[in-house]
């Protein structure tokens, strides 16, 4: 019934205002296609479904702010920004607004030939042949995908078999608002990152070493990916992508180029839902065939996803563990200091593109201030986002000194690329999932605290002294306790 009732919200409202007293207000829209696409080798279609959400930054309340629902670009207004570098074909930021006209995008740099493997990954199997590739073997775009089916009852039983025990935690109500769901938010046992920022061991949060950029892009392949693609190329870089299912069916060519460019690929949930919103069955439906779609199309299977929304509690780690996903966040060093660009709200008029800008030279100075690596939140979902990226954000970020290493999450954290892949992880350094969430890696205090053991390189990044009793203050008084680990 949920799924019903966002799916009527989002066919009929522009856009839905989300507010919480600890988040920012953030917003959920249908997905829009180009308007025009002259020399593109794709074909924006504006009758592919959109995702009742797509944001993943996180979630607020749900009540429904009609005055803030009509916002647009004219109700954003641009500010001065510094910037340390500029990309000669750039678009101009007070063109990048929800209303821009959509330009072309590029072929994509290249097209993989079945049966090759990628030179970053010796023992993957061949690339399989998509030709075949046939949507009537998938669920339907978009929603979330039936938990009676024939593959999702087999990968239940998985689950059931995997040794893992799944916590009996509630599901949350009203897209796991913070504001809908004060019980959840008091139980600290549930370690609830989207309104505590609580993590365990097994969450990827950051990268060891100082500088080091785990650059990632979630929410396609979509119709700008190929112009992503080739500033990465042309700029050497290589970044984790982290794909929805459904979009990966629209654009299984492109999730093929950039495995084969020595990408990183991982899950991203079939139609994009709030987890923790989920039952058991339906968190293993949204896994399950995104995993089974990346493996048809690549012949490997990620071993890391990234919630939507981050919105990820024991239950759902556990359920990703025992399926052989390790959950991979943005980095956050408070509820109100988090490595989030904010570039997916540019679409829905919401934020202006300079903000973005603004929000991100943020970012580099706190990622210049903590004592590890950082992984930052962007999309490559919408022309907006990739034009910022391309013109503003990777350039900026390329100019820095000292200079960052920006590579995909795997590299960042000191592996190999063929770790990031089931079928082809040794499992010598990256053990895959197993026992339960306690034993498998993960904190043991189930105290619920505001951040995880700080043993290990992947636990939440701290701050200098000075810096960290500020936060601690501050976030102490947000959450109304006497102390934090940070
Ligand atoms: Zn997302």
């Amino acid at each position: 019934m949920k799924f019903a009732v966002l799916a009527t919200v989002s066919a009929h409202l522009p856009l839905v205002a989300l507010a919480c007293a600890d988040h920012p207000p953030r917003y959920i829209y249908p997905r829009q296609a180009p308007s025009s696409s002259e020399g593109s080798t794709l074909s924006p279609s504006s009758s592919a479904p959109a995702p009742s959400t797509s944001s993943d930054s996180a979630l607020g309340s749900s009540s429904v702010d009609d005055a803030t629902a009509t916002g647009n670009a004219t109700s954003v207004t641009q500010i001065s920004v510094s910037l340390i570098s500029t990309n000669p074909t750039a678009v101009p930021l007070s063109l990048i607004t929800a209303q821009q006209v959509s330009s072309a995008t590029v072929p994509l740099p290249s097209t993989a030939t079945p049966g090759v493997t990628p030179s970053a990954i010796p023992n993957a199997p061949s690339l399989p042949d998509i030709s075949g590739l046939s949507s009537a073997n998938y669920p339907a775009m978009d929603k979330p995908p039936p938990t009676n089916s024939t593959e999702v009852q087999q990968w239940i039983q998985e689950v059931q078999n995997s040794g893992f025990s799944i916590p009996n935690i509630s599901v949350t109500v009203e897209s796991a608002a913070c504001s809908a769901n004060p019980d959840a938010v008091a139980d600290t046992s549930r370690c609830w990152w989207t309104c505590s920022g609580c993590t365990r061991d097994t969450d990827i949060v950051a990268c060891p070493d100082t500088l080091h950029w785990g650059l990632t892009y979630d929410d396609g392949p979509a119709f700008y990916t190929p112009n992503l693609l080739q500033y990465l190329d042309e700029h050497q870089l290589k970044t984790t992508f982290f794909t929805i299912g459904s979009r990966i069916l629209e654009f299984p060519d492109t999730l093929q180029t950039e495995y084969m460019g020595g990408h990183q690929i991982g899950v991203h949930t079939w139609s994009h839902p709030p987890l923790t919103t989920l039952t058991n069955e339906e968190i293993i439906a949204e896994f399950g065939w995104t995993k089974k779609i990346t493996k048809d199309i690549l012949g490997v299977t990620p071993n890391t996803f990234r919630p939507p929304f981050g919105d990820i509690d024991d239950r759902v780690r556990t359920i990703a563990l025992a399926m052989g996903l390790k959950p991979v966040i943005w980095t956050r060093l408070s509820t109100t200091v988090t490595f989030d660009t904010g570039d997916f709200n540019i679409n829905a008029g919401t934020i202006s593109s300079s903000q973005v800008i603004e929000n991100f030279n943020e970012i580099i100075g706190n990622a210049t201030s903590i004592d590890t690596g950082f992984i930052v939140l962007e999309h490559d979902l919408f022309e907006q986002t990739v034009e910022l990226a391309t013109g503003y954000i990777l350039p900026q970020a390329l100019a820095h000194q000292p200079a960052f290493n920006i590579t995909p999450v795997i590299s960042c954290l000191n592996m190999p690329m063929a770790n990031a892949y089931i079928e082809t992880n040794d499992n010598s350094t990256n053990p895959p999932p197993s026992g339960s969430l306690t034993s498998g890696g993960a904190a043991s205090t189930g105290s619920g605290s505001s951040s995880s053991s700080a043993a290990t390189p992947t636990a939440l990044p701290s701050l200098l002294p000075a810096q960290a009793l500020i936060v601690s203050c501050i976030v102490g008084a947000l959450l109304g306790v006497s102390s934090l680990m940070l």
